[in-house]
């Protein structure tokens, strides 16, 4: 047998024992491969449906009414309590709301004032999505405090009596490395700091176990792996201990303990909703709520399972079909460090994936010479990765990016 079909035959046996596999029916796809997932999840196929009727019936018809009547005024709650059992947390904790950018900030700040006066340095994690880093030194100058950016193994031999918050990343976007959520936050604790993790490439997609972890504060967005849609709204969660002490730099209405009282003097309401501003972005939220859906029945751990088998083949397709030296994987190998992604280095990597994209393979590439191919369990199949390496090794084989 070729390497080709024994892979090809491989591919067949994982799809066939894969209890996730159904699941794809329930996403919008084409004949492609879509590994694309950790920028923008793929649309399920009710939400259409479900976003015609909160446009005609919710808005065109109930108009005002739908605040109470179509529960617009607590989805930002309601919504965050359904994305809580996949990030291991208890309800009446998260809120959604805003961009990933915006709750950074609210969550950072937040953080420095929980932190308490004689901490006047934030740690962030030098490898980070650009944003949580611009936020983070603006939180910084608003709360008079130092800003020092470290790789996040650095940070228990850095944190101490100084360190008011440290930002870091569950999963690091470019290389797919997971952090030791566990170890970090005890790291920062034992400081006697407070831990603010960001979970966009990590929610949806495996475990985090905020609520076990003691995870101070979080943030994520949700148009990654869990599928919201474009620009779909973020959400921030605040530890059930520390809600009375969460003092939220941008404490607009939505957050008041009264709201529709309309008093000049600001009072927070309890709890989650603190972390709420203004007015919610109904539509995108109420597409989300829909999006969620798919996850019904669905186990965070199959999830992670399937994903470490996955990027697993993944890696093992590439070393068998790609010629040596071509490439070189940013990934651990190590299952405890790696994320849902796999980032690989190459020479001419923008011109590379425009290739693969042509022939259907959808990836995307990140400055300046990493392709990223991103697993989302519930519609990727082992066929899927199979073919990937395979377009990847013959675009390679053909001259990469050189047309
Ligand atoms: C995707 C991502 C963001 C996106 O921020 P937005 O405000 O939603 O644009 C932020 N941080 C990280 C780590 C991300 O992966």
């Amino acid at each position: 047998m070729s390497e080709t079909t024994e892979l090809a035959f491989k591919a067949r046996e994982l799809d066939a024992g894969d209890e996730l596999a159904g699941l794809r029916s329930r996403f919008v796809l084409d004949d492609g491969v879509y590994l694309d997932g950790n920028s923008l999840g793929a649309l399920p196929a009710h939400v259409p449906d479900r976003v015609q009727d909160v446009v005609r019936r919710q808005w065109g018809e109930l108009r005002i009414r739908s605040w109470e009547e179509s529960g617009w005024w607590t989805a930002p709650e309601r919504i965050g309590d359904r994305i809580a059992p996949l990030v291991g947390a208890a309800a009446g904790q998260i809120v959604v709301g805003d961009s990933t950018s915006v709750n950074v900030l609210k969550a950072l700040v937040g953080a420095v004032r929980l932190a308490g006066a004689g901490r006047d340095e934030i740690v962030v994690d030098a490898t980070t999505f650009p944003t949580d880093g611009y936020i983070a030194e603006s939180a910084a100058r608003l709360t008079g405090c130092a800003l020092r950016p470290l790789a996040p193994a650095e940070v228990p031999g850095a944190v101490g009596g100084r360190t008011a918050a440290v930002l870091l990343n569950h999963v690091d976007y470019r290389t797919g490395r997971l952090h030791d959520l566990p170890g970090l936050t005890a790291a920062v604790h034992a400081a006697g700091a407070v831990a603010v993790w960001d979970l966009c490439h990590s929610a949806g997609a495996l475990p985090v176990g905020l609520d076990e972890h003691g995870v101070d504060l979080a943030v994520g967005c949700t148009y990654k792996y869990l599928n919201g849609g474009p620009g779909s709204p973020a959400y921030l969660y605040v530890r059930r201990e520390l809600q009375d002490r969460f003092d939220s730099p941008l404490p607009g209405w939505n957050s008041h303990a009264e709201p529709f009282g309309m008093r000049p003097d600001y009072a927070p309401a309890q709890g989650a909703l603190r972390g709420r501003v203004g007015t919610p972005d109904i539509l995108s939220m109420l597409a989300l709520e829909a999006a969620l859906e798919v996850w019904d029945g669905v186990s965070v751990e199959a999830v992670r399972a399937k994903s470490l088998a996955l990027t697993d083949f993944f890696l093992e397709c590439v070393a068998r079909y790609v010629p040596a030296g071509t490439v070189q994987s940013l990934t651990p190998v190590a299952h405890e460090e790696r994320g849902s992604q796999v980032a690989l280095r190459c020479p001419d990597a923008g011109a590379v994936m425009e290739r693969l994209i042509a022939q259907g393979i959808v990836g995307d590439f990140r400055r300046p010479d990493v392709l990223r191919f991103g697993f989302t369990p519930l519609y990727v199949g082992f066929a899927d990765v199979e073919r990937a390496a395979e377009v990847l090794a013959r675009t390679l084989r053909a001259g990469g990016g050189d047309a």
